[in-house]
């Protein structure tokens, strides 16, 4: 099914790879493990109709060792295979500047950054000048960790290089509570590369940030609701027997229906009166904004009068009891609101932070 697109903005994803179908789909197992496991995967998702490019890891790095490394360069002529058979691009992840040479000798059509290459800039300026006149695209995972900079950063140092097709991959961040994803989403740090980086298209690896497959669908639509330009996502004939990755992988054919499922929302509204809703409703959120932004002004002032009866009677700035006080009267609030307790939580972190951070400017003025 070929989706309407007239009404979403086109990456230059559709233009690179010369496709159409939304959205734009790159799709393959987590690693190359035989040539028949990659011919099979790749056969069943291109006759989905909705997958543009093949992937597989020929070279993975893993977080520990005695896991499975990879099948390294003999796994390139099966990605060639591909090519020739399925008429596909195909994409593997580089690490180094002999993995760029032994991709581009073997006529590698894509190249991906992973998220442990990303966090260092000596081997992304490595991969940079290894790819020196090469108009291939190349795409850049998120790091390991929340760091916009690095992201940005091995962006930059492969256009500096000469590399006009890049792209970015939004994989997820690490985080220490895995009770809902592998790789927290912070979708801000996707909204925070547009910011910097308008012209650089976005991917989502929904598979990496899920890292189950009941998540992948879920988290897919998240990012075609946020506009983000297409999809990485892991695909194994047999997922529970990958050797990695088992449990973020989808079989072919659940993939294509899952992609049949997705819906394709239009960035701008289609109709006046949509627009015209819209436009209410965020004149409504203005003011609420402006409130809240007066409430936090009122509030520190407040602060400031608590930090000089402080220095005033010695009495030191935190106080646990009194923290847990507040986390406790607004986390039963936001409760009884149905709000979610995260946003309390995080927000008050937030708030107590400042005000903490006023008291002591307070405390220093005072002594
Ligand atoms: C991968 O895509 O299989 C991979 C290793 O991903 P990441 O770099 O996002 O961990
Ligand atoms: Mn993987």
């Amino acid at each position: 099914m070929e989706t309407d697109v007239q009404h979403r903005q086109k990456s230059p994803l559709h233009e690179w790879f010369n496709v159409k179908s939304e959205p734009f789909t790159i799709a393959g197992p987590c690693s190359a493990e035989s040539e028949e496991q990659v011919m099979e995967t790749s056969r069943r998702l291109v006759e989905t109709g909705r997958v543009s490019v093949i992937r597989a890891g020929v070279w993975k790095p893993r977080t520990r060792p005695n896991s499975f490394e990879g099948i390294g360069s003999p796994a390139l002529p099966w990605l060639n295979r591909v090519q020739k058979e399925l008429n596909t691009p195909v994409a593997t992840e580089v690490a180094n500047a002999q993995h760029v040479e032994y991709c581009l000798k073997a006529g590698i059509d894509v190249l991906w950054l992973g998220a442990r290459t990303t966090v260092n800039p000596f081997y992304v300026q490595e991969i940079a000048e290894a790819l020196k006149g090469v108009d291939i695209p190349v795409l850049v995972k998120n790091p390991i960790h929340a760091d916009l900079g690095l992201w940005v950063g091995a962006l930059e140092r492969l256009q500096k290089t000469g590399v006009k097709k890049l792209a970015a991959i939004h994989r997820g961040f690490f985080t220490e509570n895995h009770a809902t994803f592998r790789n927290e989403p912070k979708w801000e740090l996707s909204f925070a590369l547009r910011a910097e980086a308008p012209d650089v298209p976005i991917i989502c690896d929904p598979s990496h940030i899920a890292g189950k497959r009941d998540l992948i669908e879920q988290v897919s639509q998240t990012a075609l609701d946020i506009n983000l330009d297409g999809l990485m996502i892991e695909s194994h004939i047999t997922p529970d027997k990958a050797l990695s990755d088992p449990k973020q992988q989808l079989v072919p054919e659940d993939l294509g229906s899952m992609m049949e499922r997705l819906i394709i929302r239009s960035a701008e509204p289609r109709n006046e009166l949509a627009h015209d809703l819209l436009d209410k409703l965020r004149g409504q959120i203005d003011t609420l904004d402006e409130e809240l932004v007066n409430t936090l002004f009122k509030r520190m002032e407040v602060v400031d009068q608590i930090g000089s009866v402080k220095v005033d009677n010695e009495i030191s700035i935190f106080q646990m009891d009194r923290w847990f006080e507040i986390l406790a009267k607004r986390g039963l609030q936001g409760k009884n609101l149905d709000l979610n307790p995260a946003l309390i939580q995080e927000i008050f972190q937030i708030i107590h932070k400042y005000s903490v951070d006023r008291q002591n400017e307070v405390f220093k003025k005072n002594s």
